[in-house]
C-alpha cells in the first residue's frame, strides 16, 4: 500500500483536525468519518498564491455531474480563510482552501 497518496492525516495534521471538527460541529457526521482518511491525491495546481486546494480523488474528467454539492465550511475570506468541500454522491472529491494560513507540512516522524 506504499504507493497510495499521502493521508491529509499525516502530513497536514492540524488541518485535518480542524476539518474534522468543522464538519462535526455543523452536523456533517458522515463526512468528518470521510475527511479523517482523506488522502492528497493532487495539488490544485493552479498556481494563484491564495489558493492551496487539493484533489482527495482523482480529477473527473469534466464536470462532477448531478450528484455534486459544495459544502462551504468556512466563509470568511479575510479573516481565517474559506474552505468549500466538492461532494460527490457523498464522496469528498475536492478540497478548496482558499486565503487560509499556509498549511505547513508535518516533518516526517523519526522512526523510534
Ligand atoms: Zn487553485
Amino acid at each position: 500500500m506504499s504507493d497510495q497518496p499521502p493521508l491529509l492525516r499525516e502530513t497536514f495534521p492540524a488541518f485535518a483536525a480542524e476539518l474534522v471538527s468543522l464538519l462535526t460541529s455543523d452536523g456533517h457526521t458522515d463526512l468528518a468519518v470521510c475527511a479523517h482518511d482523506l488522502r492528497i491525491v493532487a495539488q490544485c495546481g493552479c498556481g494563484d498564491d491564495f489558493c492551496q486546494s487539493f484533489y482527495t480523488a482523482p480529477k473527473p474528467d469534466g464536470a462532477y455531474g448531478p450528484g455534486h454539492r459544495n459544502i462551504p465550511l468556512l466563509r470568511d475570506g479575510d479573516r481565517s480563510g474559506m474552505i468549500v468541500l466538492d461532494v460527490v454522491n457523498g464522496r469528498i472529491m475536492y478540497v478548496e482552501v482558499l486565503y487560509y494560513p499556509p498549511l505547513t507540512p508535518q516533518p516526517a516522524n523519526p522512526a523510534t
